[in-house]
């Protein structure tokens, strides 16, 4: 970040434009706007910036620049029609520690204006630090054409109520308080202006709020997807944007943790072989956030309930008595699915999926392996790598051909997404031979044969032996 963004308080400060143009007259109406003394210096002025002089909104300095002009000012805009006046402002005001903005000149400036989108008291400034204003123009016009005309005047009159939030309710249950106002009727109305219907919800919501007890903290075990952030739900980012604690799992990328809320605590409880955090102590951490009233996330990889050990948490919140819901997530398969096209059904010849672990002692002994031997049938392997010898062997001894094929996806929907195509005799060999590592997904089945990279940027393309491709599915079909 080159530049630190900040918003300041102009009211009443001295601030000079160099320049008595039409350019100067736009810088002199925002300053204007932020409630700035402005004192314009220029040999002649603009018929509308003469005017204000004459009404005494601002002051005119007749002549060419001079540095003492300088003295005393917060803020300088060189706004002038020849850049080297504009840089001689600019090095007059770095000698002095005025800070000074040479217009379409950011090498001659300690400051750069951003574009505005103006919806005041609520005020959205974007730069791209000179790099493509055109870029922030654009970005500028689309958040003028989505955000409501309505949310200055929400901002305002949130304003005005504050201190009787302030008053009626304990800190902890304000800033709860206030995300049912912005996300509930209060909102609806005073977006369409309907003031008073507004204050009308306000304060029932208020007088509700200040009878109730303490808030109760509340759980939610959250899927953040497979790692593409696109593929959160809506809820999923309403609940981090909320949550006073972010506990997350390893496999969640810093891209999605990036949309919790600044102040948020956000703790990793990864678990991974050999180490990390015991399940207990997760629940244990759990419990005692909610306990203390705060907005607890439990943010895990995919789906909370797809082999995630979202259910032992929810028994554990149930246990104790605290509010949890679940908010699903796009589990690895079907993550890794779209990001290759390969469908993990398809008529006629993928007739089931299973989604299997090869996780822990026990865990391929319990399966149905007859079942998953069947052909026309698609296996998703999560955890799988390590024991991909018995996985083969075992489909292979019941009825699986060795030529089925198989498709392994490493960080699925990531920029980091790798593929590799093979077949099912070849799998051990393969994950070997291509360096793969965690987390992967595994596929087995006829069309796992359709899976190819290329919508993915960063990814590469190993073919196997297997040769069947879209065209031969669906004819055999
Ligand atoms: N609850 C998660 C699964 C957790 S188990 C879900 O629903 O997806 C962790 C395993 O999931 C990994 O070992 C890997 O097999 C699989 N996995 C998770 N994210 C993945 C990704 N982006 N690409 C490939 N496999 C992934």
């Amino acid at each position: 970040m080159q530049y630190f963004p900040l918003f300041a308080d102009l009211r009443q400060r001295p601030c000079l434009v160099v320049g008595g143009g039409e350019v100067a007259l736009r810088k002199a109406r925002l300053l204007l706007a932020a409630g700035a003394k402005v004192t314009v210096n220029a040999p002649a002025l603009h018929p509308a910036l003469d005017c204000w002089q004459r009404e005494e909104r601002i002051t005119h300095v007749p002549g060419e620049f001079r540095p003492e002009l300088l003295t005393g000012q917060w803020l300088v805009i060189a706004a002038t029609d020849d850049r080297a006046v504009n840089q001689r402002v600019w090095l007059e005001g770095n000698q002095r520690g005025v800070l000074v903005n040479s217009v379409d000149d950011p090498g001659s400036s300690s400051f750069i204006v951003p574009a505005i989108v103006d919806r005041s008291p609520l005020v959205i400034a974007i730069s791209s630090g000179g790099a493509a204003p055109v870029l922030a123009r654009r970005l500028r016009q689309w958040l003028e054409t989505v955000l409501p005309r309505g949310l200055g005047a929400l901002a305002r009159l949130a304003g005005e109520l504050r201190h009787k939030v302030k008053k009626r309710l304990p800190a902890t249950a304000r800033r709860g308080f206030w995300e049912a106002q912005f996300g509930g009727q209060f909102a609806r109305h005073a977006l369409a202006g309907r003031t008073s219907a507004a204050l009308r919800a306000f304060h029932l919501e208020l007088e509700q709020a200040a009878a109730s007890p303490a808030p109760a903290g509340r759980i939610s075990l959250v899927g953040a997807g497979p790692g593409d952030p696109a593929l959160l739900t809506l809820k999923a980012m309403q609940r981090l944007g909320e949550a006073d604690v972010v506990l997350h799992d390893r496999l969640v990328s810093a891209e999605i943790l990036e949309l919790a809320r600044r102040d948020a605590d956000i703790i990793a409880v990864g678990k991974h072989a050999g180490g990390g955090h015991a399940q207990e102590e997760i629940h244990a951490l759990m419990l005692r956030h909610a306990r203390a009233g705060r907005r607890v996330v439990r943010l895990k990889g995919g789906d909370p309930f797809i082999f995630g050990r979202g259910g032992e948490e929810l028994a554990a919140a149930r246990a104790a008595g605290i509010a949890c819901e679940v908010v699903p997530g796009i589990t690895a398969a079907l993550g890794c699915a779209a990001a290759t096209g390969l469908p993990l059904t398809l008529r006629h010849t993928a007739r089931a999926v299973t989604l299997i672990t090869a996780q822990g002692g026990d865990e391929l002994d319990t399966l149905d392996w007859p079942g998953l031997g069947a052909a026309q049938h698609t296996v998703a392997i999560y955890m799988g790598a390590a024991r991909a010898a018995e996985i083969r062997d075992r489909l292979t001894a019941h009825g699986r051909a060795p030529q089925t094929p198989v498709a392994v996806i490493q960080d699925g929907t990531t920029a980091a997404q790798r593929l590799v195509n093979g077949v099912l005799a070849d799998l051990p060999d393969m994950l070997l031979r291509h360096g793969i590592s965690a987390p992967a997904l595994i596929v087995i089945g006829e069309t796992a044969a359709l899976a190819r990279a290329d919508s993915s940027e960063g990814a590469e393309i190993l073919p196997g032996s297997s040769g069947a491709r879209w065209r031969d599915i669906a004819l055999a079909g």
